[in-house]
């Protein structure tokens, strides 16, 4: 399986940036490549990534004493019509090289500052 890490890209429905991230029970999930506060997240829709794996939970599945302030989301829950690109990650957009996923948060980070710049 090619498990080469995936780039942000937009969403080719509603060009919002998405990711793909490797879950981990097997299998890639099409996420919106933002965080969320997770108490306004929607049941089925909070996913953390865990950091010494690397790989997505759900965090409606781990019994953990306290939930992230944020989490991820799948993207089509905001974007139906991405529900079908979904079962075709084969597709995903990678990254050509090695290059670990600090660099999504480094990404995300940046557009954070970026959005309070414009706003
Ligand atoms: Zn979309």
């Amino acid at each position: 399986m090619d498990s080469r890490p995936s780039v942000v890209a937009p969403c080719r429905h509603c060009n919002i940036e998405t990711v793909w991230l490797q879950m981990a029970y097997g299998g890639w999930r099409l996420f919106d490549a933002e965080m969320h506060p997770t108490d306004e997240s929607a049941a089925g829709n909070r996913f953390a990534i865990r950091r010494l794996t690397r790989q997505v939970v759900d965090l409606d599945d781990v019994h953990e004493a306290r939930w992230p302030a944020k989490c991820l989301q799948l993207h089509r829950f905001r974007c139906p019509a991405s529900h079908d690109d979904s079962l075709f990650h084969h597709r995903r957009p990678r990254q050509a090289n090695d290059i670990d996923l600090e660099d999504l948060w480094h990404r995300l980070a940046e557009r954070k500052v970026a959005q309070r710049r414009a706003g």
